[in-house]
């Protein structure tokens, strides 16, 4: 029987980093998965030539320079910059709420004006304690945003109406007053050219 330094239990991020560095430092390792690929959570794989993330969309993103320079020595990145819209109805919004958003929500064009407009909505709400989610978020960032942004996409995910979702789901709805549609604030950004798992089949034959 074959001897390991390490059983490493699941091949996605962690698991293939961790094997790679044991083993550049002489360490055998054997790294198993109950998934029939590797990567984990970021496979991707070539759909009629298209990248598919098969667990959700995935963007490698930090703020650290050498984790950036490290993972760089694996796959070159594609400059992508997550930038999600949401569409409601006919009507196609910028997220997180920024000051796009609340352009095409309201036709204000200063943070003061967007501010104000926010304001105005908390107070007509008149929620003191709120008993499900609805109310919390409607308690956060007014009727509104809450109608249009936050309702069907919360219920879509949770399956179930708002107003059966226990309040303390929500804890704060980030509001950002820039015209920044990037959805993170790190440095550094990108998904690999040609996938997280472009040589995913030589890989796994090699180890
Ligand atoms: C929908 C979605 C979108 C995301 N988007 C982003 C993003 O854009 N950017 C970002 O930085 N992060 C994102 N994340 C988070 C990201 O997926 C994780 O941080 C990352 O995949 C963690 O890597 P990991 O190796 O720890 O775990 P995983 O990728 O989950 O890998 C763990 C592996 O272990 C295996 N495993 C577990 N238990 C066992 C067992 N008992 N026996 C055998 N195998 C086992 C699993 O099958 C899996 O393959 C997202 C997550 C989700 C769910």
């Amino acid at each position: 029987m074959e001897k390991y330094d390490y059983l490493i239990v699941g091949a996605g991020l962690f698991g293939a980093i961790f094997a790679y560095e044991a083993n550049k430092r002489g360490k055998k390792c054997l790294v198993i998965d109950k998934r029939t690929h590797i990567a984990g959570n970021i496979y991707t794989e070539k759909i009629e030539d298209i990248n598919v993330h098969k667990y959700g969309a995935h963007i490698f993103h930090t703020s650290n320079k050498s984790i950036w320079e490290y993972i760089n020595q694996f796959a070159e990145f594609n400059r992508y910059t997550n930038s999600p819209i949401a569409r409601y109805k006919n009507e196609v919004y910028n997220m997180p709420f920024n000051m796009n958003t609340f352009n095409k929500l309201w036709g204000v064009f200063t943070p003061d004006e967007a501010k104000a407009k926010i304001e105005d909505e908390l107070k007509a709400t008149n929620i003191e304690e709120p008993q499900n989610l609805e109310e919390q978020a409607i308690k956060l960032v007014g009727k509104t945003i809450y109608e249009k942004l936050v309702k069907g996409y919360t219920e879509k995910q949770w399956g179930k109406k708002a107003t059966e979702l226990p309040s303390f789901i929500i804890k704060r709805l980030p509001v950002r007053f820039t015209y920044d549609n990037n959805y993170f604030n790190d440095l550094y950004q990108g998904i690999p050219i040609g996938g997280y798992t472009r040589n995913s089949r030589k890989d796994a034959r090699r180890n």
